[in-house]
């Protein structure tokens, strides 16, 4: 039987940064177990590799905080480890004129995060982003960047083993006893002295074997995109976003350009049949799909989060033309030909409270037996990540 001070389970962005705060601080051994042979095989690898500014984010929130000084601190880790990332800023763009207030709100909630950001009107916008579209004004955020995700994996998991820890790959936890802190795994057993659930989309399960988090099971949303021909005429300088529906935790179908130069358009939101089923009909969940089924039915009756726009905006976007109408309205300029079809495709751990009947906001952290459960590390969870493990970790020893 192994034993370390602090087991982590899950390989993520967010169980990688908490295993290497832990590391730093020198507060005892530590491993993380990651299921997977490789890092990056879910979210953490398959995102936008957005380092988000904080414009969104619910003043003096979770996600608020560390999501503003996650950002500069990620900026900073790049630098230091000399990762790929570019700050070419990002546009937020209307696209009909009732939005206009929100985007008035959204440049307030800027400013109360303290986040550098700057109202044009469409003339300034043609000076930043000349293939962009708005309609009256666009919010202009010069701080937004962009940075190559899997690097930051990759430089993360060297400096934990610098320091002493330890990743176990193919290890997936299949039981845990909170009464004897043990972890089974197909092939060992560990002891541990503090348990962090940073398992992502499989992090409910895990923390209802422990008897935490009751109330929150996980939804998987399926975020998949495609790409722009470099062909195009539509040449972008940056990220062009559409005002998003603020009671969504999802941002729409946005215009992003990598550190590499490749331009997406995407992620859609559509609910997963599986948490893993990113392609087709590859692992159907067929135990959880009627109760998903039901929380997203009971979400469009009540129209709960606005999950009724949400569904029919989805809807329109599963067509080819659908789908071009809508990134249309954020550039006129890319036609039709310009968009490919691309594999690239995540899925989001979207929590929803069963009691309250609500999709989960903030970021969630819950205390257990000798454990803390990350319960609810949806965007911008890769940005803040080193700011949110700062937190998850005071928290523990706290
Ligand atoms: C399409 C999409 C786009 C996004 N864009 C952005 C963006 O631009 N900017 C941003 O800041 N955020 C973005 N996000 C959000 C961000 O990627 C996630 O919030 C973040 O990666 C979550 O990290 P995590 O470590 O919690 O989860 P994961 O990356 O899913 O890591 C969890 C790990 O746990 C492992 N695991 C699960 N179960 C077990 C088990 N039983 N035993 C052992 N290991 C296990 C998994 O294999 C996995 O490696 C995006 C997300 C998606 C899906």
């Amino acid at each position: 039987m192994k034993n370390y001070d602090f087991l982590i389970v899950g390989g993520g962005i967010v169980g990688l940064t908490v295993a290497l705060e832990i590391a730093r601080r020198h507060m005892g051994s530590v491993a993380v177990l990651e299921k997977e042979a490789t890092l990056g095989m879910h979210a953490s690898g398959r995102n936008s590799g957005v380092i988000h500014a904080g414009i969104y984010y619910t003043p003096g929130s979770l996600k608020a905080r560390l999501c503003v000084s996650g950002a500069r601190r990620l900026w900073d880790y790049a630098e230091e480890k000399k990762l790929p990332h570019s700050r070419i800023g990002k546009v937020i763009v209307t696209t009909r004129e009732e939005q206009l207030p929100v985007l008035e709100d959204l440049l307030t909630r800027a400013k109360a995060n303290d986040v550098r950001v700057e109202m044009v009107d469409e003339k300034g916008l043609s000076t930043i982003e000349p293939h962009a579209r708005t309609v009256g004004n666009a919010l202009y955020s010069p701080d937004t960047a962009v940075i190559d995700p899997k690097s930051v994996l990759t430089a993360l998991a060297d400096d934990i083993v610098a320091l002493g820890g330890t990743i176990v790959f193919c290890a997936k936890v299949r039981r845990v006893c909170a009464e004897k802190r043990l972890v089974t795994t197909h092939r060992d057993v560990f002891q541990y002295g503090h348990l962090v659930n940073a398992a992502g989309l499989e992090a409910d399960r895990l923390a209802h074997q422990m008897g935490v988090g009751l109330r929150y099971r996980i939804l998987p949303f399926k975020g998949a995109y495609k790409k722009v021909s470099p062909d195009s005429p539509a040449q972008f300088r940056g990220l062009v976003y559409p005002v998003p529906d603020p009671e969504l935790p999802f941002l729409g179908v946005h215009i992003t350009k990598n550190v590499y130069g490749e331009v997406f358009l995407g992620p859609t939101a559509t609910p997963a049949l599986g948490r893993e089923n990113y392609e087709g009909f590859s692992k159907i969940d067929f135990c959880r799909l009627p109760a998903n089924f039901w929380y997203l039915g009971y979400m469009f009756v009540t129209n709960r989060n606005g999950f009724f726009n949400l569904v029919r905006s989805e809807i329109a976007k599963y067509s080819a033309r659908g789908f071009f109408d809508e990134v249309r309205k954020l550039s006129p300029a890319i036609r039709p030909q310009d968009i490919l079809a691309c594999d690239k495709v995540g899925i989001r751990a979207q929590p929803f409270d069963c009691s309250a009947g609500r999709l989960v906001m903030d970021f969630l952290v819950e205390k257990g037996p000798s454990s803390t459960h990350i319960l609810n590390a949806v965007s911008p969870a890769f940005t803040s990540s080193l700011a949110l493990a700062e937190h998850i970790v005071s928290g523990i020893t706290g």
